[in-house]
């Protein structure tokens, strides 16, 4: 992609799941996942503990049957942070950088996400199955770029004034 192109709306959104998973707190799983409508973002979330309780990267994991349960998956956090500010998901698109879990996309199949966009794969789970049963159209899209490169200079809202230079 070239570096001079604006993102699709779809890589917009994309991107900023993966800003959220930045705030993840399982080393195990960094996930982000940003709930859209209208181009609207409605909510967002990654991987963390419950509120208040302490983090995997400073307790360590809470291991069982090989899956880290300390945490919330994304999904279920950016559900969550709709329902706690009274927001309405139905018909929403998904974007998630990981395939969702089994029980994550039930979840966002329950709410009305109508679509989901992701990038990666997730082995081992019914997701793909119960999202193409229930008719959520699932977008697959490249990887971004690595780095979310920001030339200060190409914009003009970090452009230098006089004074600063
Ligand atoms: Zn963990
Ligand atoms: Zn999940």
């Amino acid at each position: 992609m070239s570096n001079n192109k604006r993102p699709t709306w779809d890589e917009y959104f994309l991107k900023l799941a993966m800003l959220a998973s930045e705030r993840s707190t399982c080393p195990r799983m960094h996930c982000g996942c940003v709930l859209v409508k209208d181009k609207f973002v409605l909510a967002t979330g990654y991987n963390g503990s419950l509120p208040g309780l302490p983090h995997c990267e400073d307790v360590g994991c809470l291991v069982v049957d090989n899956h880290c349960v300390r945490t919330n998956h994304a999904e279920i956090n950016a559900l969550t942070q709709a329902v706690t500010h009274g927001v309405t998901v139905k018909g929403a698109t998904a974007y998630i950088t990981n395939m969702s879990c089994t029980t994550c996309a039930k979840a966002l199949i329950a709410a009305g996400i109508k679509r989901v966009v992701v990038f990666s794969d997730f082995h081992d789970t019914l997701a793909t199955e119960f999202y193409t049963e229930s008719g959520v159209e699932i977008s697959k899209l490249g990887i971004p770029d690595r780095l979310i490169k920001y030339e200060l200079e190409k914009y003009s809202s970090a452009r230098k004034t006089e004074k600063s230079k």
